[in-house]
């Protein structure tokens, strides 16, 4: 009997988790610099913390939940995306109080789960990274928001992307908005799709969202959200474009855009790859104000601003433009021990070594000499050390710094006591030469 791994997972194997790896520290250096810290929630939550923030009539509530009933009868679901855990995390431990900095700001990175049909850049357990930040309705945390998702980008050597803006505006907008569009839509209801249909009088704003060739078409001509902004968000999203701007951030708007989730107003903000062969999964990055979030899951009225990016994309858009990450493949030292005799000895000998405070390996299959060199050569040791039976009598060990050539035998305690002096005189032959 074998098993598979559940549609719509992935195992990360050497050579890809370094990958992983690199993208996570870049999140967390460059997060550090704009002060965001780092949050982390359960992975399952209550039900009603998703259902409530993203919204009962979003695919992602209706439709793709892993929820479940636990052995207490909880209602329990795993959590489809980040903002909604954090933000429960915020009010559930005050972070809103004055003893903290506002905006508060945070961030997060984990995997998120969601019953999708999977596809390449589609998952069912994917993994996001993302920041939130709470308590300000200034613009500036909009843009800054922005400026630090296209920062990590950057530093991750992906460059061929766009950045989409657009504002659904405060609750007055929404509902004379939500109106324009059914008028508009409901003449045109027999050519939508089912889904569409159905959505047009559950939750009218996401038939823009719809991926539905047709649908596209004849949304395409719809009534523009930004005709209903109320004066106060129609002056929020043209202070959101100074300041893009200002920064010589490019950016186009698309009043069409809506997103996948219903607790955001005015800013709403993706990324889009346009590296070659992304297909329909061009989205890394998508968020956006919300500012009546916190207040919904039962906190004092605070705005709040934040993204998400999917990891697993992320990656694909920096295969797609051939970033080359840096990867760590060599170690300072390789034990060489020959015989069974030297057991013990070499196990000593690795140990002291990392003490110091270096990598080093050894051989552990009683392997012949040759084959150990081989080893150190293909794990680019730069020293081998070399443990004989001869030796291990001696109490001495052969060490060959493997770019130079040069050896030298040291007695063992030298290695015991004062390896990072051993390592510096092997490696400054080298220089000598
Ligand atoms: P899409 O329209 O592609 O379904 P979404 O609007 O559902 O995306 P969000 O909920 O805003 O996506 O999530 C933010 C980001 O997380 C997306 O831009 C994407 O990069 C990533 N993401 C979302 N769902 C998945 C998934 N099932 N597999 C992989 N990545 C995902
Ligand atoms: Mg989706």
């Amino acid at each position: 009997m074998s098993y598979q791994k559940p549609k719509g997972t992935n195992d990360l194997l050497p050579g890809t988790s370094e990958k992983w790896q690199f993208v996570e520290e870049t999140a967390r250096l460059i997060f550090r610099d704009y002060q965001y810290e780092e949050i982390r929630t359960p992975i399952f939550e209550h039900y009603e913390v998703i259902s409530r923030s993203v919204g009962d009539t979003t695919d992602i509530v209706s439709k793709e939940m892993y929820d479940f009933y636990d052995k207490g009868d909880r209602h329990v679901t795993l959590r489809p995306e980040g903002t909604a855990p954090i933000v429960r995390s915020f009010v559930e431990n005050k972070l809103f109080g004055p003893e903290f900095a506002k905006p508060y700001k945070t961030y997060y990175m984990g995997p998120m789960f969601r019953y999708e049909r999977p596809q390449a850049g589609r998952l069912r357990q994917f993994h996001q990274i993302g920041a939130e930040a709470f308590g300000s309705v200034n613009p500036a945390v909009d843009v800054e928001s922005m400026a630090m998702a296209l920062d990590f980008f950057k530093q991750l050597g992906i460059n061929q992307i766009r950045l989409v803006i657009n504002s659904l505006g405060d609750k007055a907008t929404r509902s004379a908005y939500r109106q324009a569009l059914i008028d508009y839509l409901e003449p045109r209801s027999a050519e939508l799709s089912e889904d569409s249909k159905r959505r047009l009088h559950e939750n009218p704003l996401r038939v823009l969202d719809s991926k539905d060739k047709k649908d596209q078409a004849i949304v395409a001509d719809a009534p523009s959200i930004l005709d209903y902004l109320s004066a106060e968000s129609k002056e929020h999203f043209e202070t959101v474009q100074t300041m893009l701007n200002e920064l010589n951030i490019p950016f186009e708007v698309d009043s069409n855009m809506v997103r996948g989730l219903d607790y955001y107003t005015n800013t709403i903000f993706e990324v889009m790859s346009e590296a070659p062969g992304m297909g329909a999964q061009a989205t890394i990055c998508a968020g956006g104000r919300y500012d009546g979030l916190v207040e919904e899951l039962g906190g004092p009225a605070t705005p709040g601003f934040g993204f998400a990016m999917g990891i697993e994309r992320v990656l694909i858009t920096m295969e797609a433009e051939g970033v080359v990450v840096p990867v760590i493949n060599e170690i300072d030292a390789y034990v060489v021990g020959i015989g069974e005799q030297t057991n013990i000895a070499s196990l000593k000998l690795v140990q002291a070594i990392r003490n110091f405070g270096f990598s080093a390996d050894r051989d552990f299959m009683d392997r012949k000499a040759k084959a150990q060199f081989k080893t150190a050569a293909k794990l680019n040791a730069k020293l081998a050390l070399t443990l004989g039976e001869t030796e291990l009598a001696e109490g001495v060990v052969n060490v060959k710094s493997m770019a130079s050539r040069k050896e030298k035998a040291f007695p063992l305690s030298d290695i015991y006591e004062r390896f990072d002096e051993v390592y510096d005189e092997m490696m400054i032959v080298m220089f000598d030469e």
